[in-house]
């Protein structure tokens, strides 16, 4: 079988329920959900539910309280990002054993390009499988996979036979193998997108790529319409993007009227701070340098920059440098703008990023407050106070003081 390119989409299992599963033997076998904030259960929606709990119809997104009444004998958990994320990277390092070209999506989902690995290690679909056995022998996880030649095909492949499902749709197969399956099937057709169609009499996959492109440009407009209708028959361009480390992370803000006071700026740059250091771990980075920029109401503008012995990541020691550059850099004149930035980025230790059992309490809490912004965006909670203030090695003080101008 030739592959002009070959994509694999690995997605796993029931993940967090099955994460949960593995470490607690006694849930194996168990209906398990896992969900809710907490503290107010009321609110709370289910994240993942073992497939023991969706034989009684709980799933994602649904409200806590109805998925109990669904399953009133299944054990609800909370959500324990900091496990995740370690059986995730577990799980995405033996998918790079196989290519450099590795994409995640999620936690427990990634795209693999392996089109350049078939000389060395066979078919896609070996590689596949091949993935899939040593998820489950190394991880204790399952998954499913799906081989295609593009992102697209691979997706709904992978998405087809869950649990342990492997699906491969051949080159040049790709319209044929979407044809039969209903619209839903097709990421990003929402429910309104289906209900527009159905409209139109069109229920499959199939159906949607054989109607005249000029009557569904007319209903969807034309850039909805040509990409539907391209995707219904698999055709899909997007490259496998490796997430790439950048050379600095910054985030400034600017404000509406200039700030004098000190428990304001503070409270600003701890923002800027959180936001650069949940960049930072996004991407499994730490950084060595630490820079702060502070512009006055005259344009004025200067930047400090102190260097850690060692590369960091977490939001407290951030915020630390941030505000001493800050506190040593000040003249008490009115803010116009202020930021935090971050450069000399390194790879993260993995063990130092990953390990629940030794990560120090404020790595967790980190991550714990990413999961959050992560799910509820602004409105999820920050830290408060100002950090305690340990020894730091300044070493680079005072590199630049610039005038720039503009904003
Ligand atoms: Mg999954």
């Amino acid at each position: 079988m030739q592959w002009p390119r070959a994509v694999i989409h690995v997605d796993l299992d029931a993940f967090y329920a099955s994460v949960e599963q593995l470490r607690r033997p006694e849930l194996r076998g168990r209906a398990v959900i896992v969900g809710g904030g907490g503290d107010d259960e009321r609110r709370g929606v289910v994240s993942a539910a073992s497939y023991e709990a969706r034989k009684f119809g709980v799933h994602s997104a649904m409200p806590l309280g109805r998925a109990r009444r669904l399953c009133p004998h299944a054990v609800v958990l909370p959500v324990d990002f900091t496990a995740y994320r370690k059986a995730s990277s577990e799980v995405f390092a033996l998918a790079r054993q196989l290519t450099p070209q590795v994409e995640p999506v999620s936690l427990d989902e990634a795209y693999l390009d392996v089109t350049g690995s078939i000389a060395w290690l066979g078919p896609p679909e070996q590689m596949a499988t091949g993935l899939r056995d040593r998820i489950a022998n190394v991880c204790h996880l399952d998954a499913s996979c799906g081989v295609a030649t593009s992102k697209l095909v691979a997706k709904v492949a992978s998405d087809l036979r869950k649990p342990r499902g492997m699906v491969v749709v051949p080159a040049g197969e790709e319209a044929a193998f979407l044809a039969p399956l209903p619209l839903r099937r097709l990421p990003g057709l929402g429910p309104a997108a289906e209900r527009q169609l159905a409209g139109l009499g069109l229920a499959t996959l199939g159906a949607l790529a054989a109607y005249p492109i000029a009557a569904l440009r007319r209903r969807l407009g034309e850039h909805a319409a040509t990409s539907l209708s391209e995707r219904a028959r698999g055709i899909d361009r997007s490259p496998v993007t490796v997430p790439e480390r950048p050379k600095s992370v910054s985030r400034e803000e600017t404000f509406v009227t200039d700030v004098l006071q000190r428990s304001e700026l503070h409270r600003r740059l701890r923002a800027c701070s959180a936001d650069v250091g949940r960049q930072l771990r996004r991407g499994g980075w730490s950084a060595r340098t630490a820079t702060l920029k502070l512009r006055y109401a005259d344009f004025t503008t200067h930047s400090r920059q102190a260097t850690w012995p060692t590369p960091q990541h977490g939001d407290t020691v951030l915020a630390e440098a941030a505000l001493r550059l800050f506190d040593g850099a000040w003249s008490g004149e009115p803010v116009r703008l202020l930021g935090m930035g971050v450069s000399g980025i390194v790879d993260a230790a993995q063990l130092d990023l990953f390990d629940a059992a030794g990560a120090p309490r404020d790595t967790r809490l980190d991550h714990t407050l990413d999961a959050l912004r992560e799910r509820f965006g602004k409105a999820a909670p920050r830290r408060g106070g100002a950090p305690a203030l340990r020894d730091l090695d300044f070493r680079g003080e005072d590199l630049r003081a610039d005038g720039e101008g503009d904003d």
